[in-house]
């Protein structure tokens, strides 16, 4: 999938693979909605503010901002450096996402049995920057949008499928210039994209500031 970048249609509508992601360039102003095509897809998100140079969206930074538990419409999300990068403007979704956990990667895939390659959040994010000529040096903690984790206190932390309906949406606003990565979860072992544990397309639609 090619980037988004000035210069293009006002709006443009792509598709992320199942089990694959895909990087977008917004210009600040311009708006990126996620669409859960069949409601049971987690989806990894990352920014990177422009030019890219070591400064990410940040979960930590991020919670002492929003002073909640979880993200919903209204929450504003920060960069390791303080800076407001994008912003959840809706979410049509039953509002259950998860700003904790690490995204998937090649030996969270061993550790639970897997042999061989499988293909990861991580690896889609990397894979995702390169078209941007951009490696990092560490793997941020994404926002796990539609993901179910259940936190009680004093009780196991327990992934259970998602919530969320077929066409679900949310929007993030680009409060500056960046990247978003997007990678549609392939994690088929647990039941993180549903209980028929089976990633799906995610539907993409950007908009770019009048
Ligand atoms: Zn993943």
């Amino acid at each position: 999938m090619l980037p988004v970048g000035l210069g293009m249609t006002r709006e443009t509508a792509h598709k992320v693979a199942a089990g694959r992601g895909a990087g977008f360039a917004l210009p600040g102003g311009a708006t990126i909605r996620i669409i859960n095509t069949l409601g049971s897809q987690v989806v990894a998100t990352w920014a990177f503010p422009q030019p890219l140079n070591g400064e990410y969206m940040s979960m930590e930074h991020t919670r002492i901002h929003a002073k909640n538990s979880r993200p919903q419409a209204g929450t504003v999300f920060y960069t390791n450096r303080h800076r407001p990068v994008l912003e959840m403007t809706v979410d049509s979704s039953p509002r259950v996402h998860d700003w904790y956990l690490a995204a998937c990667n090649q030996q969270r895939y061993e550790l639970l049995g897997h042999e061989g390659p499988h293909a990861s959040c991580e690896d889609n994010l990397h894979d995702a920057l390169a078209a941007f000529d951009h490696q990092l040096a560490i793997v941020p903690c994404p926002l796990n949008l539609f993901e179910n984790v259940s936190f009680m206190f004093g009780a196991p932390m327990e992934i259970k499928s998602p919530v969320s309906m077929p066409g679900d949406d949310v929007y993030l606003r680009a409060h500056l210039d960046c990247v978003v990565v997007l990678s549609s979860c392939p994690q088929d072992i647990l039941e993180t994209n549903g209980p028929d544990r089976t990633p799906s397309d995610i539907e993409v639609e950007v908009t770019l500031p009048a």
